[in-house]
C-alpha cells in the first residue's frame, strides 16, 4: 500500500487567488485529515504568516517557508529531530539568513549609493502603507527568515549594477507583485526533497507517493520534484507547461475548485 505525502502552494493553489478562501476544497481537506496523510503547506509566505494560516486549518504538519528558504518541523515529528530548535520547531534553513542580506545591502547601498527601500528601512505604518497589509499583517510579513523585499527608487540602469552587486554576494534578485526580493540561491524542490529523505528516514517501512500541487513558474521545481505534479489553472495568464507530461495532472478549474478536484481523483487512485 502506498502512503500519500501531499505538498501544496498557497495562494492562487489552496487558497483563492482574490479571496484566500479555501472552502471549495473543505471535502478533500477533510479526507485527507481523517487518512492521516501529512499536507505539508510550501509558500513564498514567512514563517508566521503559515503559521496563522497553519492554525486555521487545524494542520500539525512540517512547512516551507519563503519559497524554500527554510522548513520548520514540529519537535518531535520526525524521531531523530530534524535542525535547530526554534520554540515548539526545529527549522532547518537552506538560504543566506536575513541578517546577513542586510549587512550586504548596508554595505552596497554606502559603496554604491544606491536609493532603495526595504521593508527593514520602514516604520510599521509605511510597511502597512507599502503592503496594503493591516499593520498586524504587515507585522507578520516583516518576519521574515532569508529574504527582503525592497522597492527600487534609483535608474533602470543602477539596477542591473545593483543586480551584478548580489550575485557577486550569492543573492539573487526576484520580482514579485509589489516588490523585488532579494534572496539567497534557493527553491522550493529542496525543501521538498530534503523533507521527504526525513519521512522515508523516519518510517523507512512505508512506501511513499509525493504529491505536489501549484501555479505559478515558482512552484516549477517542486512540481518536478515530486511523484505526482498537480498544476492548478492560475487566476491569469496559461497554466503552466511541465515536460514528462504523462504523470502530470492539469487541473481545469483554478485555486481551490482545482485543488478539490485534482485531490479526489488522487485520493481515489490510492485508497488508504
Ligand atoms: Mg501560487
Amino acid at each position: 500500500m502506498k502512503s500519500l505525502l501531499v505538498f501544496t502552494d498557497l495562494d492562487g493553489t489552496l487558497l483563492d487567488h482574490h479571496s484566500y478562501s479555501w472552502a471549495p476544497a473543505n471535502q478533500a481537506l477533510a479526507r485527507i485529515a481523517e487518512r492521516d496523510i501529512p499536507l505539508i503547506l510550501s509558500s513564498s509566505k514567512t514563517c508566521s504568516e503559515i503559521l496563522q494560516l497553519r492554525r486555521h486549518l487545524h494542520n500539525r504538519h512540517p512547512f516551507i517557508v519563503e519559497n524554500g528558504s527554510a522548513v520548520y518541523v514540529p519537535a518531535g515529528y520526525f524521531k531523530r529531530g530534524a535542525g535547530e530548535p526554534i520554540g515548539e520547531f526545529e527549522s532547518r534553513f537552506f538560504a543566506t539568513g536575513r541578517g546577513k542580506i542586510l549587512e550586504v545591502l548596508d554595505s552596497l547601498r554606502k559603496s554604491h549609493g544606491f536609493s532603495f527601500r526595504g521593508f527593514n528601512d520602514m516604520t510599521a505604518e509605511a510597511l502597512a502603507a507599502a503592503t496594503g497589509l493591516s499593520r498586524e499583517d504587515a507585522r507578520k510579513a516583516n518576519q521574515r527568515d532569508c529574504s527582503e523585499p525592497i522597492q527600487w527608487l534609483d535608474s533602470d540602469r543602477a539596477l542591473e549594477v545593483f543586480r551584478e552587486a548580489l550575485a557577486s554576494h550569492g543573492l539573487n534578485l526576484l520580482q514579485g507583485g509589489r516588490f523585488q526580493h532579494v534572496m539567497g540561491d534557493t527553491d522550493k524542490a529542496r525543501g521538498v526533497a530534503w523533507l521527504m529523505q526525513c519521512y522515508r528516514n523516519a518510517w523507512p517501512d512505508k512506501d511513499f507517493v509525493s504529491i505536489a500541487l501549484g501555479d505559478s513558474p515558482n512552484d516549477r521545481v517542486m512540481l518536478e520534484t515530486c511523484d505526482i505534479p498537480v498544476v492548478i489553472k492560475p487566476a491569469r495568464g496559461e497554466p503552466l507547461r511541465l515536460e514528462d507530461s504523462n504523470r502530470v495532472i492539469y487541473a481545469e478549474q483554478p485555486g481551490p475548485s482545482g485543488w478539490q478536484w485534482a485531490m479526489d481523483r488522487l485520493l481515489e487512485a490510492y485508497p488508504g
